[in-house]
């Protein structure tokens, strides 16, 4: 098989060649079909996240070791299985949860992989899917589509899943609330097309890039500033939002979600662009304000969100299709902000 690795970081991806690898016991191999490329494949490759004040964490720290074939947004068809691969069949096609937990812990137990302490991620602690082939753990990981092109399924392994699962995390709505983006990327017009699934709130977006916003706009945002357009977003929220999603994840983002939630609001990180935030605490409990994490997530929400899309509920997410060996372009066209919608490499 024929891998775009890892192999040190901060370097370019090579091109590697395998022999397919045999799955055993309750393992599959998959024949990809298509990987999207997502902003964390980036910090990946760098090999660590900006924590802030010059502290890092790493990827070494965290266990991945080199080389490593990175890419987590999958789909692919099952060509081979192992001998205790339970419920599934050679043919099956379907996209891969790549959010895979230890299985042993309480967390993994309750279904909530993505809480593991020992995950073991697709495209960051095992192979991903930058290659022709993978192998999954075990086929309930395997999750049916239906007859919609693998391309256009791929991305809501994480694009579409981490915004979904961000969107659920938000107390219920009425029409009256509004529901704040900030950040208008590839997982923030997820956000914004999956809202009305979950939501009936009211969706401003924020974000500095023009074109984004008529993005959001199409997307179904009712209303989009920039984040200099302070006033008239204060104008339009009154006295604020029900609640807020960073889709960016730097200090002046979740700091401008917070200013702009109401009382009993929440603000919920998404995006891992890096960097500390200076909170004023007396805020915290006089504004009752609720700030948490949202990562990627869990199996149960990925069978929802398909459902969701296979019944055409939601728009789709914009895709653009390129050959696998356009991997580090696609990389360093995402890493300068060059990528609208989502690119989808598609193995050669
Ligand atoms: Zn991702
Ligand atoms: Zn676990």
């Amino acid at each position: 098989m024929k891998s775009y690795q890892v192999v040190d970081f901060g370097k370019q991806l090579e091109l590697r060649e395998y022999d397919n690898p045999k799955p055993v016991g309750k393992e599959i191999l998959v024949k990809i079909s298509a990987c999207g490329v997502c902003h964390s494949d980036l910090h990946l490759a760098d090999g660590y996240f900006d924590l802030g004040e010059g502290n890092r964490i790493t990827l070494a720290d965290r266990g991945t070791k080199l080389p490593f074939t990175p890419g987590h947004e999958i789909t692919g068809t099952v060509v081979a299985i192992g001998s205790d691969a339970g419920n599934v069949n050679i043919g099956d096609s379907g996209i891969i949860f790549p959010w895979i937990g230890c299985g042993n812990c309480e967390a993994c137990i309750e279904e909530n992989e993505t809480l593991c302490e020992a995950p073991k991620y697709l495209g960051a602690r095992l192979d991903g899917g930058y290659s022709d082939y993978i192998i999954v753990p075990d086929s309930r990981y395997l999750v049916s589509y239906g007859d919609m092109d693998p391309a256009v399924a791929a991305p809501y392994a994480c694009s579409g899943l981490t915004a979904y699962s961000a969107l659920k995390k938000i107390p219920k709505t009425s029409q009256n609330d509004w529901v704040i983006i900030i950040g208008a990327g590839g997982v923030g017009i997820n956000g914004i097309l999956l809202s009305s699934s979950v939501h009936n709130a009211k969706v401003l977006v924020i974000d500095n890039d023009s074109s984004k916003r008529e993005q959001a706009i199409e997307a179904g945002a009712d209303k989009a500033f920039s984040p200099d357009d302070i006033e008239e977003i204060r104008n339009v929220i009154g006295i604020g939002a029900k609640a807020a999603i960073d889709f960016v994840g730097r200090p002046e983002t979740t700091d401008l979600g917070l200013s702009l939630v109401k009382k009993g609001g929440i603000v919920i990180v998404v995006g891992l662009y890096g960097g500390s935030l200076k909170l004023s605490l007396p805020l915290v409990p006089m504004r009752s304000v609720t700030l948490r994490g949202s990562y990627v997530g869990e199996l149960r929400e990925l069978k929802e969100l398909v459902d969701i899309i296979k019944i055409g509920k939601t728009k789709l997410i914009p895709i653009k299709k390129q050959d696998m060996a356009t991997a580090n372009q696609a990389m360093s066209d995402l890493r300068e902000g060059k990528v609208n919608g989502r690119i989808v490499l598609i193995p050669n």
